[in-house]
């Protein structure tokens, strides 16, 4: 084992030193040695061990170290461990075959990328080529990536830093669903989703307009859960107006809201849908732009301008198989759909006691605690530009509370989203929660 050839103080100190710590300024990095992981657990240097109540990056949906991909993965690297794109090979064959049986119907053709900002590439440049237009919607709470079209299409403040110089063209916003604290100041249900009339006016505003991408629950800008009607009727608008529907599944899929694909819940066919994290596990890097059959005729008799040298890397694929498999054998969408009841109680429960609690929604296991200062005026704790300026966040202090007692928790901005793996237990997810419950006495304190 490599483990015992490095201190932990030699190993986050080399690393400090000589990698780039991502989305901070890096004066502020202090990276934890992490040694092992199996199940909901990991384990530090240190060999304490913690709780991963968000998956990692709410991506871990199987937890650590599955042993049936694991094993998938020697085996694939005994068996064929690269061809390149233009080859068959068996575990291409297989997963999409898999994909066939568990993604939203419609999608029938898929491309194979290393990372979900690399799929949301490849969806862009899709839709600009099917329909020979640029413009792309997207919603200002969103993260999509952080490649040139997908950070430029990324609503959130990752995109500020790059964008006086690199944003990439025709990249649009529109205000996106968000009932706790509408953008656009209406209130659900008199408002008849007026969010979604607004795109529909911005499209017919706008010419030249290919695409609208939404992550179909708003991952890490809120947990944001649309009301039902929502994206059915966005699906229409796209429809009128042949404007193609992008689903970024990247965080929402495999399992994760309760259903194979958070577009399930409301039977939306979207035109591509993207998705990465979960598709295996998160134990190798697998992203996909899987689209429909309209698009795929269309490309029968155009030049599909798009690929890489670890296009459908057979590394990933083989892996991603095991992934499904297991999903399929330990039932985990419908564990995660059962689970939420469970969650969704405690968490009210949390709310009725933490006055700094303003709003707690979720699907599946995949839930948002938004911290408020005050819950009339629903001020947050901190703001965006807190964030990228690098302040000291009330959330990330509540997080290395949890982190103190063996959980990790993560935090952004003014709120948290728990996404345990999909095998999480009742008794993990007491022990989660109970450890957000005793330190959101920080929050309760700033409280106006
Ligand atoms: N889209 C969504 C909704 C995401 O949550 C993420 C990552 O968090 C991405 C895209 C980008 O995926 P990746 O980090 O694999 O490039």
């Amino acid at each position: 084992s490599q483990i015992d050839t490095l201190s932990s103080e030699q190993v986050t100190n080399i690393t400090r030193q000589t990698n780039y710590g991502t989305w901070r300024i890096q004066k502020t990095w202090k990276p934890m040695h992490v040694v092992d992981a199996e199940g909901c657990y990991f384990i530090d240097g240190a060999g304490k061990r913690y709780l991963d109540f968000s998956a990692q990056l709410m991506c871990v949906n199987l937890g650590h170290k599955n042993p049936k991909v694991v094993e998938s993965i020697a085996q694939q690297a005994r068996e064929l461990p690269y061809m390149a794109p233009g080859y068959a090979t068996t575990s291409r064959a297989l997963l999409s075959q898999k994909l066939l049986e568990v993604l939203p119907p419609g999608l029938e053709k898929f491309f194979f990328a290393t990372s979900g900002t690399e799929a949301n590439e490849a969806a862009f440049k899709i839709a600009r080529m099917v329909t020979g237009k640029t413009k792309i919607i997207s919603r200002y709470r969103s993260y999509h990536g952080s490649t040139t079209s997908s950070i430029s299409s990324t609503g959130d403040p990752r995109r500020w830093a790059m964008e006086p110089s690199g944003k990439g063209i025709g990249h649009i916003f529109a205000p996106e669903t968000n009932c706790y604290k509408c953008p656009i100041k209406h209130t659900y249900p008199e408002c008849g989703v007026a969010c979604a009339d607004y795109i529909e006016h911005m499209i017919a505003n706008e010419t030249d307009v290919a695409a609208i991408i939404v992550e179909p629950v708003v991952g890490t800008n809120g947990v944001l859960v649309p009301p039902p009607e929502y994206m059915p009727k966005l699906k229409a608008i796209c429809e009128k107006y042949g404007v193609l529907f992008i689903a970024d599944e990247v965080m929402t899929g495999w399992g994760r809201t309760g259903k194979w694909f958070c577009v399930d819940h409301w039977g939306v066919e979207p035109d591509i849908l993207v998705t990465a994290k979960g598709i295996t596990s998160a134990y190798v890097p697998l992203g996909l732009c899987a689209t429909s059959k309209k698009i795929a005729d269309f490309f029968e008799d155009n030049y599909f301008a798009h690929g890489h040298t670890y296009e459908a890397h057979p590394m990933t694929l083989g892996p991603a198989v095991a992934t499904i498999e297991e999903m399929q054998r330990l039932n985990l969408v419908e564990r995660a759909a059962s689970l939420a009841p469970y969650v969704e109680e405690k968490l009210k429960a949390l709310k009725a006691k933490h006055k700094s609690i303003g709003d707690v929604r979720g699907l599946g296991l995949f839930w948002g605690v938004e911290l408020v200062k005050n819950r009339e005026t629903k001020e947050p704790f901190n703001t965006m530009r807190d964030k990228v300026e690098g302040k000291p966040l009330v959330v990330d202090q509540i997080a290395a509370k949890m982190m103190g007692m063996g959980v990790a928790q993560q935090a952004w901005i003014s709120h948290f989203v728990i996404a345990p793996p999909l095998i999480v237990t009742k008794e993990e997810i007491d022990f989660g929660i109970n450890a957000l419950d005793e330190s959101l006495a920080i929050a309760d304190a700033l409280v106006e």
